[in-house]
């Protein structure tokens, strides 16, 4: 079996236009309401940067968008993840192995940059299960339910990283919105296998 990876990208795009009005009424409880328009617009930037560049590296082509062209703490932290992932491809041909890989070094970079541990409420909850999912050897349909899983339960936890940290108590009861865009990468990835 194997996974394309500019169908993976095409996938997330779709999914982030569906999810766009819940993920910005989630930034809207919680931050400044713009992480839906963020990863909307990042991810069509990336599906037409594929559109003219059909030859180079799908996932390094969605890192330099996302590093360079999207907005909110969530672009680059986010293009750190494409980042790896591309690193993760070019290095590995089995895409198990890639997805291991890519997914533990951009959750490490995204630490590093971000300084967020897990249980702050950020996409760094949807990206620890991912990660450990993937290390003990799970296909990607358990993988994409750890990462939505993780999601989910940010909404019992009080922000302690990024904008939402300022408001408090407001946005529990409801998920984290950068955790559950990050998720629907790991599910794009599921549904885009043939
Ligand atoms: P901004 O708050 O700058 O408007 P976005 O709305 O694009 O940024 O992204 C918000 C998301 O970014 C949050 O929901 C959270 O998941 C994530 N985030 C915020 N700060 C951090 C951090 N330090 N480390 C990891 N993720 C973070
Ligand atoms: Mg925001
Ligand atoms: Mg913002």
């Amino acid at each position: 079996m194997t996974t394309d990876q500019s169908l993976v990208l095409r996938t997330y795009a779709d999914a982030a236009r569906t999810a766009h009005a819940t993920l910005t009424a989630l930034d809207q409880l919680s931050g400044d309401g713009d992480f839906g328009d963020n990863l909307r617009e990042g991810l069509d930037r990336v599906t037409a940067a594929l559109d003219a560049h059909p030859d180079r590296p799908p996932y390094a082509v969605a890192a330099s968008v996302f590093l360079d062209e999207v907005g909110g703490t969530s672009g680059p932290l986010i293009g750190l993840l494409f980042q790896e992932l591309a690193r993760a491809h070019e290095a590995h041909s089995d895409e198990r192995d890639a997805w291991r890989a890519g997914t533990g070094e951009g959750l490490a970079a995204i630490q590093r940059v971000g300084e967020a541990e897990p249980g702050d409420r950020t996409m760094v909850d949807a990206l620890v299960p991912a990660r450990d999912a993937l290390e003990a050897g799970s296909g990607p349909r358990e993988v994409a339910l750890a990462a939505l899983e993780g999601a989910h339960a940010t909404a019992a936890l009080r922000a302690r990283r990024g904008r939402a940290s300022y408001v408090g108590q407001r946005a529990v009861g409801f998920p984290d919105p950068g955790a559950l865009g990050v998720a629907l990468l790991f599910w794009s990835r599921a549904r885009a296998r043939k």
